[in-house]
């Protein structure tokens, strides 16, 4: 038998019942099937108010110790829906959108205009117009040309408020972060000065004055130039699932040196400095979360010693974790359908274990290769163990949900089983493949349920049919 129950990478209210079968927030996976069906997202509420709790504090605490203030935004896209929402905003986060169908979530949560930030490098006409309307407290512009677009849709009487994004090189995810100069992906603005051999790229978009400005420094003064813009500060976040936080203060470093540089430049010392998301999160058993704590502490004295080098008082800072709120907090559930015994090359034989849901509920392992971890839940299995692959019902060989766990040999069809972790980006970056309906969202809390986003069905897939 094994079991990493109770344990990361389970949420704090997964526990193991008297006979056995797990429970989530109190509740008995049994009784949560027979209710809600499978596959299942489980939210763990108190699991997930804890977290961001404790990002808050954490960065509160850390930043106030060198004067600074800090807000932490929640990155919707990781999972939002108008309960979540309404969750972090009590626990006092903000909450961050990158497109209108998630201004839309938070606004109906009831979260204010001035407590949302827009993302988003292609904003449509439409999303900035709505935003402006609902008054978001910033708008993170990502483009020379969204600049125009955001300063045309706003007005001199309402300037938008405005971070703009920067790249600094710094890229991290996984254990370690890595630097470069140029960045070949789209978002942001970099803090490169253009050299004479990337020059010619983008020759059609320099004149011979502002030629050794780097593209950040850029958009901030083409911010200052339109009266219809309020520059808050610069933006920058430098990828996700980092575990090693050091990428942190390199990027923060960067940014308050180009922040020092406008200063010196034009005389606006902007007020703000977002360091962006990204906080690593335990996926497997043995794997170890970025502490919250201590990051903060790293990150605060890293931004003190950098404010004190190039002399200027610090800005307010913000943060945007998503994944470190909501992922741990949920885990999916599904029921066994099939087991095959898979002769290998290497002459041994992989269990596949078949499971009612798939890539269509988690494409992470199919888009990433994401690890994971997955136990029988229904029972306590005193059986020795196996390799097993979890494996979805899509037509697909790439459809693993983990791609190796070792359960136990009994394992079979009826059997309930949960994957860990699963709450941020599972949900939110679902599909219809196969016209397999998505699953539900449902909450658990002090001993019972309540869905937050109910199961779909083949009647709300065949609505979108016109025929
Ligand atoms: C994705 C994203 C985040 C959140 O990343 P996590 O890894 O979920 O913490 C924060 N800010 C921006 C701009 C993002 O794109």
């Amino acid at each position: 038998m094994s079991t990493s129950i109770p344990g990361e990478p389970w949420s704090t209210g997964v526990a193991r019942g008297a006979d056995g079968a797990v429970t989530v927030g109190g509740v008995d996976v049994r009784a949560f099937a027979d209710e809600h069906g499978t596959p299942a997202y489980v939210l763990d509420e108190a699991d997930l108010r804890a977290r961001a709790r404790a990002y808050r504090r954490a960065f509160e605490t850390a930043f106030a110790e060198i004067g600074a203030g800090v807000d932490v935004y929640y990155a919707g896209k990781a999972f939002l829906s108008v309960a979540v929402a309404r969750w972090v905003h009590e626990e006092g986060l903000r909450v961050d959108t990158a497109t209108g169908g998630e201004l839309a979530v938070a606004l109906r949560a009831g979260v204010p205009g001035a407590d949302i930030g827009l993302h988003g490098n292609n904003k449509s006409d439409a999303e900035i117009a709505r935003a402006l309307d609902a008054g978001v407290g910033r708008i993170i512009v990502d483009s020379l040309v969204e600049i125009e677009r955001v300063a045309d849709a706003a007005s001199v009487e309402h300037p938008a408020p405005v971070m703009v994004r920067v790249t600094t090189g710094v890229h991290a995810g996984g254990h370690e972060y890595i630097s470069t100069a140029h960045e070949d992906q789209k978002f942001g603005l970099s803090i490169a000065v253009p050299t004479a051999t990337s020059e010619h790229v983008v020759a059609g978009a320099l004149s011979s004055s502002d030629a050794a400005d780097s593209p950040a420094m850029r958009g901030l003064l083409a911010v200052l130039a339109r009266p219809e813009l309020r520059l808050l500060g610069i933006h920058s976040h430098i990828g996700s699932q980092i575990l090693d936080p050091s990428g942190f203060e390199v990027a923060a470093r960067a940014v308050l040196t180009l922040r020092a540089q406008l200063a010196e430049r034009t005389g606006v010392l902007v007020d703000e400095v977002d360091l962006g998301g990204g906080y690593g999160i335990a996926y497997l058993p043995g794997e170890v979360a970025l502490d919250p704590d201590r990051i903060a502490k790293d990150v605060a004295a890293s931004v003190q010693a950098t404010a004190t080098d190039l002399g200027t008082p610090l800005p307010r800072f913000s943060i945007e974790p998503g994944r470190a709120i909501v992922g741990p907090a949920g885990l999916t559930l599904y029921t066994v359908g099939t087991v095959k015994p898979v002769r290998i090359d290497d002459g041994s034989v992989r269990t596949y274990v078949s499971v009612d849901g798939g890539m269509s509920d988690n494409i992470r392992p199919a888009l990433y290769g994401a690890q994971y971890h997955a136990e029988v839940v229904g029972r306590l299995s005193t059986a020795e163990t196996v390799l097993a692959r979890v494996v979805g019902k899509h037509c697909e060989s790439g459809d693993i949900v983990v791609h190796e766990v070792r359960l136990p040999a009994d394992v079979r069809a009826g059997d309930l089983l949960a994957v860990a972790a699963t709450g941020a980006y599972g949900r939110s970056m679902a599909s219809n493949y196969n016209h397999v309906p998505r699953p539900p969202v449902v909450a658990v809390t002090d001993g019972s349920s309540r869905a937050l986003v109910r199961r779909e069905t083949e009647d709300d897939l065949l609505a979108l049919d016109l025929g």
